[in-house]
């Protein structure tokens, strides 16, 4: 084997204190991992956000340097992105280093020109890449990555989309944790968490959306794993609260209609989260069936409260739709997450600070708000170029001369504020206890740590402060 130890790193050194996402795995790269198994000896998957000593960048370099001989990294999203420069930028010379994941396939260049240590960006799906990668095959011959030759950045040709029934499910004994709910360090409560991914590809085509196209513009058609294959996986699952990551777990309604009924057969005690869209309410067998099986919350992209902006998205219901759909799915005992994004092109202020009155109106219980988004294959690009008064930014950021980033952040905290009120959170708490969503052995753990909680959040951050600026600090060295 041209390889012996693999380390698979997710980079993020932010705790599970201040983030949700804290609470899943880094399946993307589990997945990776697991496709590498055979083609080195050994394989070790970090998690930084719960690594305690691993997060001295010390501590992790000595164990590189003394096992590892090639570095995996996976990086999805925007944020920590110098400090994780930072980090990676320390790593050995003499170990390939090759990095993914969504962020890196969107900022190749960037990536190359901030980490002088990076040999390979794998872009798009990794899961064939990395195998080639480490089977040592030559550079030129692999598809979808880009490296570097004498400073020069080579990129190869994309890899086509590979099929889904040949993505194995994740191997579970990589995992060094269990991912739960940990604030500030301390296990809240039993539960732990879990993704699923049934199905990839969404068979819609709202225009915004950052799912349905990857960052290479490739669009995956809507293909789904056997049920028989996705109830063998929940089976082997030990955690208590299973997401299913699909774009919407619904598409097939029969298909999910039968994974709800072998739940419920083979007596699966679990709670289930999931992506839908609004039009499950027209399957009211189907929501009988969701709510006997354990589903309990569901995420559904609602959007806008505008038909104008609706049209414009390509979102495929208007705002009277959505109106009947939740008359229907209120009726259900199940919590209602809704997805909204502000700073369309055209949209007011005043249309902006309408969706916390929509929200609240259709029965949602939750909210998240996004400013638009426009990625680079995103069919909204031309219309936002060419509207005059409209600027996109290298990262796929939309402002205008009338809304600048600054002044949509505060649009979006006076949306946040005006849905959020005590009322709205004691509405939320009471309709989780009606639910019965946490259990009473659940609940009785959370009060116990309430007041080593409050003690602990500040030292936490304090924390993280410090390792945030010492990362930063050695990036601007090493620039
Ligand atoms: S339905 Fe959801 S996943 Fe599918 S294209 Fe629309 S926003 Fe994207």
């Amino acid at each position: 084997m041209k390889y012996k130890h693999a380390l698979f790193l997710n980079p993020y050194i932010e705790s599970t204190a201040t983030s949700i996402m804290g609470l899943f795995p880094p399946t993307g790269l589990e997945y990776v991992a697991t496709g590498a198994k055979g083609l080195v000896d050994k394989i070790t998957l970090l998690d930084l956000r719960y690594e305690r000593d691993f997060c001295d960048p010390d501590k992790l370099l000595d164990f590189i340097r003394k096992e590892i001989d090639i570095i995996c990294v996976s990086i999805g999203w925007d944020r920590q992105f110098k400090e994780i420069c930072g980090l990676l930028n320390l790593m050995p010379d003499n170990i390939p280093l090759v990095v993914g994941g969504y962020k890196a396939t969107e900022q190749v260049e960037e990536l190359f020109r901030a980490c002088s240590k990076i040999n390979i960006i794998v872009r798009g799906e990794g899961e064939e890449t990395i195998k080639e990668v480490l089977k040592g095959l030559p550079l030129e011959n692999i598809l979808g990555i880009s490296y570097k030759i004498d400073n020069k950045v080579i990129h190869n040709k994309n890899r086509p989309l590979q099929e889904v029934d040949a993505i194995a499910t994740p191997d579970r004994n990589l995992r060094r944790y269990k991912y739960r709910l940990i604030l500030n360090g301390i296990n809240v409560t039993n539960s732990t968490f879990d993704t699923v991914l049934s199905a990839r590809g969404c068979p819609f085509n709202c225009k915004f959306c950052t799912f349905s196209l990857n960052p290479l513009g490739q669009k995956r058609q809507y293909a789904a794993r056997s049920v028989e294959s996705v109830i063998k996986e929940i089976e082997q699952i030990t955690a208590n609260t299973v997401l299913f990551s699909d774009d919407n777990f619904f598409t097939n309604i029969k298909r999910a209609e039968e994974i709800c009924d072998l739940i419920i057969a083979r007596k699966i005690k679990k709670r289930f989260i999931a992506q839908a869209r609004i039009e499950i309410a027209r399957y009211p067998n189907l929501l009988s069936k969701m709510v006997q099986a354990g589903f309990k919350i569901l995420l559904m992209g609602i959007e806008s409260p505008h038909d104008r902006i609706l049209t414009e998205l390509n979102k495929g219901f208007d705002t009277d739709t959505i109106r009947k759909c939740f008359e229907v799915l209120k009726k259900y005992p199940i919590y209602y997450h809704g997805y909204f994004i502000y700073g369309n092109i055209g949209e007011t202020e005043e249309e902006m600070l309408c969706i916390s009155k929509f929200a609240k109106e259709i029965s949602l219980d939750s909210i998240t708000f996004q400013k638009l988004r426009i990625e680079k294959f995103s069919p909204l690009r031309k219309i936002a170029e060419e509207t005059p008064g409209y600027h996109v930014t290298d990262r796929g950021e939309l402002y205008s001369d009338t809304y600048s980033h600054a002044a949509l952040k505060k649009i979006g905290r006076k949306i946040k504020f005006s849905f959020y009120t005590p009322t709205a959170l004691l509405r939320i708490l009471k309709k989780f206890m009606a639910m019965r969503f946490f259990s009473l052995s659940e609940v009785m753990s959370f009060i116990s740590v309430i007041p080593r909680l409050l003690k602990g959040v500040i030292a936490r951050e304090i924390e993280k402060n410090r390792l945030k600026d010492s990362l930063k600090r050695i990036f601007i060295k090493n620039t």
